[in-house]
């Protein structure tokens, strides 16, 4: 235990150090219109490539930046580096409708007192689209306070930007509120999406999630798709967008760029 303290402090330690001297990166996933096959838009997924450890993967360093406040900081460059790089996407490529930005919102960075500046500041100083940019929250963000956190939403929703739940189904929200939260679109979990033809019952579970999401008038996003064969069955089930290996994985700007240009001088 002594020692998996210790490596904690030093991973903290090193996270700050990451902070201050810029070793990290954004990647974007590819989101797809499962109606038109387009890319629709991309999901904001933060990479470290540090000089003495490598490649870090978020699941190691992400919840530690929570537990010390690290992803305050870090949070804020991800938001403006995010917003930045749309803003010069939707110049660069004059898509109908414009590309889409989720951008992942920690438990931690929901609770920050001084958010909704901090996000209209970034969106203001970036000029981007406030539309095309979404902000994924997680069900332990709005678990403890129901009231305060639909107010926090309704905040968020009048800067002009929309909300997205990511992970939908692994956590432990009551649906009984559901209704009340002005959220645009659910994030299907890839663990239901993986599963879904190895057995009838995960496809019935994904077909209620999408059931559930359009009662409540949200879309519909598919997380890891890596068969074709989910494809074709979250389009008989009317799920709107796909996101997973099978259609691209998170990718650098250049690699993104190449994947544009590629796809979109076919089309
Ligand atoms: P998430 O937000 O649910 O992101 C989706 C994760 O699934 C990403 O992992 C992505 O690379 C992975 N993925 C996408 N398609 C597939 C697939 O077909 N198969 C498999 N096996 N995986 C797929 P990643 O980038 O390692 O991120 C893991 C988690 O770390 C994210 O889950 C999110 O909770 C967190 N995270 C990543 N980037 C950020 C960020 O910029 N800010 C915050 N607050 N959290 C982040
Ligand atoms: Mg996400
Ligand atoms: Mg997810």
């Amino acid at each position: 235990m002594k020692s998996q303290a210790l490596q904690q402090l030093q991973l903290e330690a090193d996270l700050r150090e990451a902070i201050k001297n810029q070793e990290f990166q954004l990647y974007y996933q590819p989101i797809i219109d499962l109606k038109t096959n387009q890319i629709a838009g991309f999901e904001a997924l933060v990479r470290w490539i540090s000089p003495q450890r490598g490649f870090v993967s978020p699941g190691e360093f992400i919840p530690v930046s929570e537990e010390s406040g690290l992803i305050i900081p870090l949070g804020e460059w991800i938001l403006l580096e995010g917003c930045r790089q749309l803003a010069i996407w939707h110049q660069k490529y004059c898509q109908n409708p414009p590309f889409m930005l989720s951008i992942n919102l920690s438990t931690r960075q929901f609770s920050q007192v001084n958010l909704i500046e901090c996000v209209d500041q970034i969106l203001t100083e970036t000029g981007v689209d406030r539309n095309c940019i979404k902000l994924e929250i997680t069900e332990s963000a709005i678990m403890d306070d129901v009231d305060e956190a639909i107010a926090l939403l309704e905040r968020l929703k009048a800067l002009g930007i929309k909300l997205s739940m990511d992970d939908f189904g692994t956590g432990y929200s009551s649906l009984s509120y559901w209704h009340r939260f002005p959220i645009d679109t659910l994030k299907v979990d890839q663990s239901f999406v993986r599963r879904m033809d190895d057995s009838q019952p995960n496809t019935e579970i994904v077909k209620t999630i999408i059931m559930l999401g359009h009662n409540l008038n949200m879309d519909l996003v598919a997380e890891g798709i890596e068969a074709e064969g989910n494809v074709q069955t979250l389009k008989n089930l009317n799920c709107e967008y796909g996101q997973g290996y099978f259609f691209s994985k998170p990718l650098p700007v250049t690699a993104l760029e190449d994947l544009l240009n590629r796809t979109l001088y076919q089309s």
